[in-house]
């Protein structure tokens, strides 16, 4: 996994944030072992390792007398009881306010305890066959595991871990065994263990955890996402980490990259060590530019904007030094909750966007619910095949209610600041023109009614699927402005699903297709004299930088904590070499070839952030 294109996909915060130092001098009696995952959050720690668990233990299955089954059950219904009141003081007791907003997890998991499924169905095995509450437990856990795997949805089918986390808390319990408790770890280590669940993972604070491995585990796992809001370096997926471990091990962790070194050699201290010093000089010097324009060498400004999913996250925004939302994910707004935002909640909402973003201009996208992204709100039938199905503007359209509700919303906002409206997951012109056809009968309803919005809020479109890049001359025409969507880009055109670990090799920002595609956006942008800007994952890499500048994009618009190396990279190059750069990577006809020259030129100007050496 590492070193590889999906790094853009992966790499949702600045390349370094943590650093560590070796707790206790290293004896190097051991040969080194190294070790590849997926890098979930970025960093370097050097420090010992802390195991925690080594995966579950096989579950004995015992054949109970018939007086002994009513006790069973009882016991069963106690470690229930005792797992439910674990996971909801666990929630209960974090401190951290932004930590508990990724924590409707944890209420999940007390609903699957109390699901029938699990709470009767395992209870009924236990009188039915006989058997101990741990193997009925188990036994049951193996069914309904068997019918996630079935599902073809990649977020659905996710949750079946979470079966494995519920089931494990109410196992230990059964067990009497005990998980050392996260939160009083003896003193900062890195925490190696099987598997990790976001509950195990909220316990855990920077100043005593410095980093985490797993044997399991995706970029797109809460636990990851987790990782990276704690900012604590996270490689996972590392296949068998815990059987090549001990707790108090010398490591080194490379969150970068996705790479562990277990018992390190003197090289390899001196080695990361100057590594984690330049990082950190490298960041404190970045700090500085933070209030200077976007502009290259040769005086071209870019705007650097950022991607935001909820109003809170606009101080990190300006502190950053960002020039405005390039991107608002509205969707999150319809995300867990009983009910659907209505007009004013949502004029409310992007009133404040628009309000302390000024001067800068928002970019507000209308839902794009479906795909991974899901709400229980809209009781949408299941659907074989959900990134293809009824998401985004499609089902706006199928529902025009909805969609004016927040066109209505938006365009009341407009009126305190600039806000732009962007339509995501076109795929033709009727569904660019039919949106203006309803934004327009919104704006006239308005207007009849007296009520104040910019009647020249531009109207814009994402290109994220192939056949809008394919057409995006038509489109082009009729829009005020582009943004380029490269993280459906990259899925549909290559078809590759974003959210598959397996196949996230093969998710590859700099194939050949992706670039001709982005190249074709930016000239028909040009073409048509309206501004394109890329506001997917590739935006916040700065490895994909002097090529996006280079194929003259006027806008990029990224993770928050992105801004300040982007900036960097920007203000030290200029758009003509760029330019040049395109020209000579373009020559080259494979994803894997286009990716080492941008390391190599990357790593030749930034080594602080590039250099594996
Ligand atoms: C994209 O697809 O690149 C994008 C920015 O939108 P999202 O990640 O929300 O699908
Ligand atoms: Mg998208």
């Amino acid at each position: 996994m590492r070193g590889s294109a999906k790094t853009a996909e992966r790499r949702k915060a600045a390349p370094t944030r943590r650093r560590g130092r070796p707790a206790a001098k290293p004896s190097f009696a051991r040969e080194p072992i190294v070790l590849h995952g997926i890098g979930v959050a970025p960093g370097i720690v050097i420090g010992k390792a802390f195991l925690l668990d080594r995966g579950p233990a096989a579950v004995a299955r015992r054949k109970l007398r018939k007086p002994e089954v009513d006790a069973e059950v009882r016991r069963f219904r106690k470690a229930l009881k005792e797992a439910k009141q674990d996971l909801m003081s666990l929630r209960a007791g974090i401190p951290d306010k932004d930590l508990r907003d990724h924590l409707f997890i944890l209420d999940t998991y007390v609903m699957i305890l109390d699901d029938r499924m699990i709470a009767e169905e395992t209870a009924e095995l236990i009188r039915a066959e006989k058997i101990n509450a741990e193997a009925a437990l188990t036994q049951q856990l193996d069914k309904l595991k068997k019918i996630f795997d079935g599902i073809q949805d990649p977020y659905l089918r996710e949750r079946r871990r979470d079966l494995d986390h519920v089931g494990g808390r109410v196992l230990m319990r059964l067990t009497g065994q005990t998980r050392e408790r996260l939160a009083e770890v003896p003193e900062k280590v890195v925490v190696v263990a099987h598997d990790l669940s976001p509950a195990d993972t909220a316990q855990m604070t920077p100043d005593r955890v410095a980093g985490f491995l797993t044997d399991v585990g995706g970029p797109t796992s809460h636990t990851a996402i987790m990782a990276r809001a704690l900012e604590i370096t996270a490689v996972v997926g590392l296949e068998n980490v815990t059987r090549r471990v001990e707790s108090g091990c010398p490591l080194i962790v490379d969150g970068r990259v996705g790479k562990v070194i277990l018992y390190p050699s003197r090289d390899d201290y001196a080695h990361y060590l100057r590594l984690v010093d330049r990082l950190h000089r490298f960041e404190q010097d970045l700090a500085k530019d933070l209030h200077l324009p976007a502009v290259t060498l040769d005086g071209e400004r870019v705007q650097l904007a950022a991607n935001i999913e909820m109003n809170r996250e606009i101080p990190a925004v300006i502190e950053a030094g960002g020039e405005g939302i390039g991107l608002y994910r509205t969707e999150f707004l319809y995300m867990n909750r009983n009910d659907l935002p209505g007009e004013e909640e949502q004029f409310a909402v992007y009133r404040e966007v628009a309000e302390r973003t000024a001067p800068h201009p928002a970019v507000i996208r209308t839902l794009d619910l479906g795909g991974d992204k899901v709400s229980a709100l809209l009781e949408l039938a299941p659907e074989v095949n959900p990134a293809l199905g009824l998401r985004a503007i499609r089902l706006c359209l199928k529902h025009p209610e909805l969609f004016k509700v927040q066109l209505r919303g938006i365009l009341r906002a407009s009126a305190f600041g600039r806000l732009h409206i962007m339509l995501p997951m076109v795929s033709g012109l009727a569904e660019v023109r039919a949106s203006r056809r309803i934004l327009e009968e919104v704006k006239a309803d308005l207007r009849s009614r007296e009520i104040a919005f910019d009647e020249r809020a531009p109207l814009g479109c994402m290109i994220e699927t192939p056949s809008s890049a394919t057409i995006v001359d038509l489109i082009a025409r009729e829009v005020d402005f582009l943004s380029i969507g490269t993280n459906d880009l990259i899925q549909y055109a290559l078809a590759i699903d974003r959210v598959n670990e397996q196949i996230a090799d093969l998710y590859q920002p700099t194939h050949p297709a992706i670039l001709r595609m982005i190249r074709g956006v930016v000239e028909a942008g040009r073409d048509a004299r309206i501004p394109v800007s890329l506001c997917g994952e590739m935006a916040s890499d700065g490895l994909y930088t002097m090529l996006l500048l280079g194929m003259g994009l006027d806008s990029l618009s990224m993770t928050p904590n992105s801004i300040s190396v982007i900036k960097r990279i920007v203000r030290s190059v200029t758009r003509l070499e760029c330019r040049k750069f395109v020209d000579e990577v373009m020559q080259l006809d494979d994803a894997d070839a286009i990716l080492a020259r941008l390391r190599q030129e990357m790593a030749l100007r930034y080594p602080e952030m590039y250099a594996s050496d």
